[in-house]
């Protein structure tokens, strides 16, 4: 009875929201009603699941149904954005207990930051009430590109001084728990996977409109991040041949056309926004971009203009991703998402629809998030969660 066993039970437990019976938990999994018996045991005993209730009226005895224990495992997450850091502690069934947001500290002194991340964390585990040893781990999400294998930042846009910085270990070191780094849009995927609901399911790409827009993968409920933990660069898809130019020498690519940076200088150039931002920081941009997508909403046809434009841009990118990876769906979200969320759905699916080359076999869905605005630091906890319990093929490997 080796590990691998219990976290597919632990998996098809969290994967039912009902919860499920014993003998239901045979027929899903296949294994003996002996195994699942002894398996449940174990896990009742590590209060990761409860007995929550009987079910069944007909002939034959009721079944007592099995669901994960919210309070059994907790994790932290974590969300390393260039405007703001995100926390939260989630309970196992990815449920945010508590939350917090600070700016992230400016200048270009990543140890100060992460002396003020660590202090953060403390805080936010002393509020929750949480019993520190029942955190499982800190996952932290952080802006590409990342080195997977020794949880480096290394030099990504926005935050100066972040290069080739080892995160994972200063922060086991600076918080005392075990820390695991992704790619914010891998972690916002993640997110999706646990706490999504039935958005989470299957294959799909999770549109992250943050400074950059980035995807993240699922395939068949499993998360792909590529041979170094980079998949779903997009940037340079060519949206617009006769777009700007982008500092990969070609014009018109997703990073140079429709990010939130570019729309906003845009608006700008175009007198639509007052050009008199005192600089160019990530949190000056989120601001005046709120006000570009305020003014459009308001009714101003110019403001409107661009970002239907760039929903345009976009569904084009997206296009490229979806034909390439025959996904389901295309979940949006992300810290630029909220402004744009009713134009976007409105204008995608058609574009998205017109474009696709399996329309005629099966539609692609387009959805806003159902994790909410702080998907980032929710799937840094989950990819705690999921190191902890999700089973994977490679951890059957390794104990075969
Ligand atoms: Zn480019």
């Amino acid at each position: 009875m080796g590990d691998f066993n219990l976290t597919v039970i632990l998996d098809a437990i969290r994967r039912t929201a009902g919860g499920l019976s014993r003998v239901e938990l045979a027929q899903i999994v296949g294994l003996s009603p002996q195994t699942i018996s002894n398996i449940s045991r174990r896990l009742l005993d590590q209060n990761l699941i409860v007995e929550a209730g009987k079910e069944g009226s007909g002939p034959g005895k009721p079944r007592t149904i099995l669901r994960l224990n919210p309070g059994g495992m907790y994790a932290l997450g974590v969300h390393l954005d260039p405007a703001v850091t995100t926390f939260v502690v989630l309970d196992l069934v990815g449920s945010v207990v508590r939350h917090s947001r600070i700016k992230t500290p400016g200048g270009n002194d990543p140890s100060a930051v992460i002396t003020t991340i660590a202090a953060e964390i403390d805080q936010l585990v002393a509020d929750s009430g949480v019993d520190r040893s029942r955190i499982a781990g800190l996952g932290v999400a952080a802006p590409g590109p990342i080195d997977l294998d020794n949880g480096t930042v290394v030099d990504p846009p926005l935050l100066p001084g972040w290069d080739r910085v080892e995160l994972r270990e200063a922060l086991a070191a600076a918080t005392g728990y075990s820390v695991l780094v992704d790619k914010d849009v891998t972690s916002a995927a993640v997110a999706e996977t646990w706490a999504g609901g039935p958005s989470g399911a299957g294959s799909f790409i999770f549109m992250y409109m943050g400074t950059g827009i980035g995807c993240g993968i699922v395939l068949n409920d499993e998360v792909v991040r590529g041979t170094s933990g980079n998949a779903g660069e997009i940037g340079h898809i060519i949206v617009d041949p006769d777009g700007p130019p982008c500092d990969c020498g070609l014009r018109g690519c997703v990073k140079s056309s429709c990010i939130p940076q570019v729309l906003v200088a845009e608006a700008e150039a175009a007198g639509i926004l007052d050009g008199s931002r005192a600089g160019n920081s990530a949190a000056e941009v989120q601001q005046s971009f709120s006000r570009l997508c305020a003014l459009a909403d308001g009714g101003d046809e110019r403001a409107a203009a661009i970002l239907d434009n760039s929903a345009v841009l976009v569904a084009r990118a997206v296009s490229v991703v979806t034909n390439t990876l025959d996904v389901e769906r295309v979940v949006f979200g992300g810290p630029f998402w909220s402004g744009l969320a009713e134009r976007y759905l409105e204008r995608i699916p058609p574009l998205l629809d017109a474009n696709s080359d399996v329309r005629l076999i099966h539609p692609v869905e387009v959805v806003g998030t159902g994790v909410g605005e702080d998907v980032g630091a929710i799937g840094a906890a989950s990819l705690v969660l999921e190191h902890t319990l999700a089973p994977r093929a490679q951890r059957l490997l390794l104990e075969s």
